[in-house]
């Protein structure tokens, strides 16, 4: 069975998949909100070491898996070559395998080929989790995220053309109030030129870099709401699946863009006119004090 180290980290909608880790830790490891992999160093588990934890799953239990996940932080960062040879495994092993999955960081996504990225969908990699977080140079050179959003762009529109899925990560509040219109304008173009198949919602977290908002000011709860609220109304989607049902979000969202903004617009409307009478609105969230 695939052998665990701490902190394993995965998508919610994994939450059914059988994880392999077959890199410890983030190969870039330096985005200034994240405190995933801090004490983690990373590493490229060896091909042979993934091998055998794959031979070492009951048959009995591998034709009951249908998805699987790569962990750790950025997967598909694996040299290619092993990768083939993983994903080969993989799917010898599971013969009910409907998908592969893993997070990608800008640093692996740009690393492989188009010619790779069509084996490697060939061989079942059908999903990515891709950490947008801003659409915005501003706010991405603030996050420290060592990507330009349009730059990759082009990349994310090859892949999908191949096949392979994009879900899309956004992080409110991560302009604070200073960088909060471009944050909205600039992310809500980039999701609505990639179209990815799912996009979610997070909420800053500061568990890294705690004087992220120097000179910036910190985004209050409305200010939050308002990215949120208008990031939805100025994409321009063809049936993305939203969700922002994350641990960090103040409200959780779910549904269709551009089928149900009316919905999700109004929902927003109706926290922030509760939050108005409570007289919160305008406070800050308190977890940015708490990491
Ligand atoms: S957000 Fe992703 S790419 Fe950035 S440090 Fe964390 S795991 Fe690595």
């Amino acid at each position: 069975m695939p052998i665990h180290t701490e902190p394993l980290y995965r998508p919610p909608s994994e939450a059914h998949s059988l994880i392999f880790q077959i890199t410890h830790g983030c190969s870039y490891n330096k985005c200034a909100f994240c405190g995933m992999y801090v004490d983690k160093p990373f590493e490229i588990k060896p091909t042979d070491r993934v091998l055998a934890e794959i031979a070492a799953v009951p048959d009995s239990y591998a034709k009951s898996v249908k998805k699987i996940f790569l962990a750790d932080g950025d997967g598909v960062v694996y040299p290619t070559e092993g990768l083939l040879v993983i994903l080969d495994a993989l799917n010898a092993k599971f013969p009910n395998l409907i998908r592969i999955s893993s997070y990608c960081g800008p640093q692996a996504l740009m690393k492989k080929s188009g010619a790779d990225w069509q084996q490697l969908y060939e061989r079942k990699l059908k999903l990515l989790y891709f950490g947008l977080e801003s659409g915005n140079k501003e706010v991405l050179t603030l996050m420290n995220k060592g990507m330009d959003a349009f730059k990759v762009l082009p990349k994310v529109k090859e892949l999908k053309s191949i096949g392979i899925a994009f879900s899309v990560m956004v992080i409110l509040g991560g302009g604070g109030k200073r960088l909060k219109q471009e944050h909205i304008a600039d992310s809500a173009r980039w999701v609505t030129e990639a179209s990815p198949d799912y996009l979610s919602f997070l909420t800053l977290f500061l568990r890294r870099k705690k004087d992220y908002f120097n000179g910036l000011e910190k985004p209050t709860f409305r200010d939050i709401f308002e990215e949120s609220r208008d990031m939805i109304q100025l994409i321009e989607g063809r049936n993305i699946i939203f969700r922002s049902n994350h641990v960090s979000n103040f409200l959780p969202l779910e549904g269709r863009l551009a089928q149900d903004k009316d919905r999700l617009v109004s929902s927003i409307s109706g926290a922030m006119a509760h939050l108005e009478e409570k007289g919160l609105l305008d406070n800050y969230p308190e977890f940015y004090e708490e990491f």
